[in-house]
């Protein structure tokens, strides 16, 4: 893990709705330590019994945003807080992307909302001048994300299951026609879990490095309950302290529900 979990209280200071589905928010940043691109806040909701985690999307010193699809009760709640009220946040949690690794020749690939975590990690590879290409693929133009982007990263490529814009199909296949034409070291993806299986094979077959952001249903959040466990090569393994980001070799994606 990157750094201490701390449990804070903090302020809203901005929200946006889009597309009456996905919100956008930004709270103060009383975190101590800085956050990196992957780790995530365990929020409380009222209105829900469990915490309910969100990848950190953009982080400054003196802000911190998500940025979430509503999709049931607890989503919905958050979702109607106002500026000026509190949330009650518990992170950084878990590891990150491991792009320190990698100089050059990285593949960012977002599908639908899993690109959350990949605008802090994108605005994080610009400021270190690696060089990137960020693939995002989504169902139709009207669940494109890619405005949210910081500006400057080229090239983005678009792709949607029906050609409304972008290239037409999934962001998988458009992403297995690049690798033969292109050279690439190392690819990390967050998306749904049968996007998360497609690119782990894909970069199997072409003997790439793969990070990829699981996003399992989650308990505690801080390591201790053992409820989010994935099984991989090395056993078990708890997604919330030991992820969310595994080498996707790792993963047994049989296990893995609706991979
Ligand atoms: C480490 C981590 C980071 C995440 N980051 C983000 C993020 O940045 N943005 C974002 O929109 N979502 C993110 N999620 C998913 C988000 O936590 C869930 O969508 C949220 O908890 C649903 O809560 P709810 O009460 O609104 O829905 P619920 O009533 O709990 O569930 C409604 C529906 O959402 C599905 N769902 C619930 N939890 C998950 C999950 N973990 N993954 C996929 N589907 C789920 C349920 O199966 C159900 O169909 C993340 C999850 C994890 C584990």
């Amino acid at each position: 893990m990157g750094n201490e979990i701390e449990h804070k209280i903090v302020r809203i200071k901005e929200k946006k709705i889009y597309k009456e589905k996905f919100c956008f928010l930004t709270t103060e940043n009383r975190f101590l330590s800085n956050p990196l691109p992957g780790q995530f806040i365990h929020i409380r909701i009222e209105s829900v019994f469990l915490r309910r985690p969100f990848s950190i999307a953009e982080f400054s010193s003196k802000t911190m945003s998500i940025f979430f699809q509503l999709k049931g009760k607890g989503t919905s709640s958050l979702s109607q807080k106002n500026r000026g009220e509190n949330i009650d946040v518990i992170g950084p949690v878990g590891n990150s992307f491991p792009y320190e690794r990698f100089k050059e020749n990285i593949l960012v690939v977002a599908g639908g909302i899993g690109i959350a975590p990949m605008i802090f990690l994108s605005s994080e590879l610009l400021k270190t001048k690696k060089k990137f290409s960020f693939f995002h693929g989504a169902q139709n133009k009207n669940s494109l994300l890619n405005f949210f982007l910081p500006e400057g990263i080229s090239p983005v490529i678009i792709s949607t299951d029906d050609g409304s814009k972008g290239k037409k199909g999934k962001i998988t296949d458009i992403l297995e026609d690049y690798l033969k034409k292109e050279k690439v070291d190392v690819i990390f993806a967050s998306g749904p879990y049968f996007m998360l299986k497609k690119t782990a094979e894909i970069s199997t077959r072409f003997n790439i490095p793969c990070y990829v952001s699981m996003e399992n249903r989650m308990f505690c959040g801080t390591g201790v309950c053992q409820g989010c466990v994935i099984e991989t090569k090395d056993g078990f393994q708890k997604v919330c302290t030991d992820g969310p980001v595994f080498d996707a070799e790792q993963i047994r994606w049989k296990d893995i529900p609706y991979a």
